[in-house]
């Protein structure tokens, strides 16, 4: 896949002092201010669900209870974050369970975060960052984005790590080319970069000739939004964004989305939160559809399962979550709470245009079931006189080979469709969306993903019914325009900057 190109010189980043020996610092000041960072990053991030969860952590009595107890044997406070996070995530590694797994990465970047702040001198290894560097590190953690100027970075290269991670959505939204699986060991501070995020390639201290190549490439237009905007100028496609929280819909409309392609509702539903009640939902629909000032609104049903379970809903183990109860399964499997936020999005209907969208559809049954559901919420809504819009559509997410397949049935129950190209691409091709030794094969631009695209628009024209992309490839100009050239209506882009480049170039 093509994908942005950046020019830059090498930053490598070392972690903490050398000697890793207590700075003096106390815990308290450590936890104060790691919080105060947190709190103020969440603000301004685009991926605020990774940050709540590390300040969960930061709250969690047990994290300071196990830290106290090892000052308490006599460690220092730096030596007792260390010991504290190894035996937090020993306990949670020995859990079989994906949830548990984030958590202890979540454990280790926040320990990290505060041992750093109890060792070393700069709380802040990102302090000295200078303007257009390429940060170049072993690994990099949801923490470093919100250490980082954003500002002055150029590109990302790490030697582990995926583009899938929340490093990556991070690094995307900010149009920030992030290359990984980079052997960074040849690599010094001051060399010169050439970074080819799309083909994960890094040239260090290429000759003059390869610099003017590679510039000419970018003159060219090879970086996204130039190559976007040619895409839409040529197609006239519609441009909406991808949002996971209200902040996220403000943002994309301020950037000149048409409308919100995809609103994940997952962050309602959070990993072990309580169940939000109807009228929580609803008011969190009411404030996205407001936020989105008269454009279209498409709010996804809950995509609870998978690599997103919720404990409260004592969901049982499975041995392959991806192939279990996801998305409209777990929601039909649970008609009462599926109802509430049926009706919360419906309610939220009555201000402005909202359109439902069903993830995981594998079977026309489970529209038929899902839009009964809405004809009995409907009913209910209207004997308690609470309005709502008698219109609203509803539509699916085209994201299994199955829906794909039987897409012309699907087109006739369907207001309308939106390619989930990150899940269609998994399952199409049978590897593992976040599996880096398997990514070469998570290509959306792949035959058989083509293929399954095609058939899935033409169903869509032979309905009359419109069909959008929302899943990365959206972003992707190389696939974007094969995607257009499909006969795709609309692209729902998971970044407000890459938007409001479009409409800063547009203009
Ligand atoms: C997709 O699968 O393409 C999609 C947009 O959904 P998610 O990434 O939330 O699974
Ligand atoms: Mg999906």
């Amino acid at each position: 896949m093509e994908g942005t190109l950046a020019i830059g010189k090498a930053w490598i980043l070392h972690r903490g002092n050398e000697a890793g020996q207590w700075s003096g610092r106390t815990l308290d000041e450590a936890f104060g201010h790691e919080t105060g960072r947190l709190k103020a990053f969440i603000k301004d991030s685009p991926a605020p669900e990774v940050f709540s969860a590390h300040l969960e952590i930061l709250e969690d009595p047990l994290l300071l209870d196990t830290i106290q107890s090892k000052i308490d044997e006599g460690m220092t406070p730096s030596e007792a974050v260390k010991a504290a996070a190894d035996e937090i995530s020993g306990m949670f590694g020995e859990i079989d369970d994906e949830y548990f797994k984030a958590r202890v990465d979540d454990l280790k970047d926040v320990c990290g975060s505060l041992v750093q702040y109890l060792e070393g001198a700069s709380s802040n290894p990102f302090e000295n960052l200078p303007q257009d560097a390429v940060v170049v590190a072993r690994e990099l953690f949801p923490s470093d984005m919100a250490k980082m100027d954003l500002g002055k970075v150029r590109a990302l290269v790490t030697s582990k790590g995926s583009p899938t991670s929340h490093v990556g959505i991070i690094a995307r939204s900010r149009l920030i080319p992030f290359v990984t699986g980079i052997d960074i060991s040849g690599i010094r501070t001051g060399d010169i970069l050439l970074v080819d995020a799309g083909n994960s390639e890094v040239k260090v201290n290429p000759t003059d000739t390869q610099i003017e190549a590679f510039k000419s490439r970018l003159a060219e237009g090879n970086d996204i939004p130039e190559k976007m905007r040619r895409i839409i100028r040529k197609y006239g496609v519609k441009i909406f964004g991808n949002a996971g929280s209200v902040k996220d819909i403000e943002e994309a409309v301020r950037s000149g989305a048409e409308g919100i392609g995809l609103f994940r509702t997952e962050f309602l539903f959070p990993a072990d939160g309580g169940l939000p009640s109807e009228e929580e939902q609803y008011q969190v629909y009411k404030k996205a559809v407001e936020a989105c000032q008269g454009r279209p609104l498409t709010i996804r049903t809950m995509d609870i399962g998978g690599d997103k379970p919720v404990s409260c809903l004592n969901m049982p183990k499975e041995d392959n979550p991806f192939l279990g109860m996801r998305g409209i399964r777990l929601s039909l499997s649970m008609p009462d709470i599926f109802k509430e936020q049926i009706r919360a999005i419906l309610r939220a209907s009555a201000h402005g245009k909202v359109r439902m969208m069903i993830p995981m559809v594998t079977r026309v049954e489970e529209l038929k079931r899902t839009k009964a559901l809405v004809e009995e919420c409907e009913a209910s809504l209207r004997f308690s006189g609470i309005p709502f819009d008698n219109d609203m559509e509803t539509g699916v997410m085209i994201e299994t080979p199955a829906a794909a397949i039987v897409s012309d049935l699907l087109a006739k129950e369907s207001d309308f469709f939106s390619v989930g190209t990150n899940d269609l691409t998994q399952y199409v091709m049978a590897a593992d969306r976040g599996n880096s030794s398997v990514s070469y094969l998570c290509d959306p631009l792949d035959e058989s993903v083509k293929r399954a695209v095609k058939i899935v628009v033409e169903a869509a024209k032979k309905e009359g019914i419109p069909v959008g992309v929302c899943g990365e490839a959206a972003s992707d100009p190389e696939a974007a325009e094969v995607l257009c050239g499909l006969g795709i209506d609309s692209l729902s882009l998971g970044s407000p900057a890459m938007i409001n480049a479009l409409k800063q170039l547009q203009s």
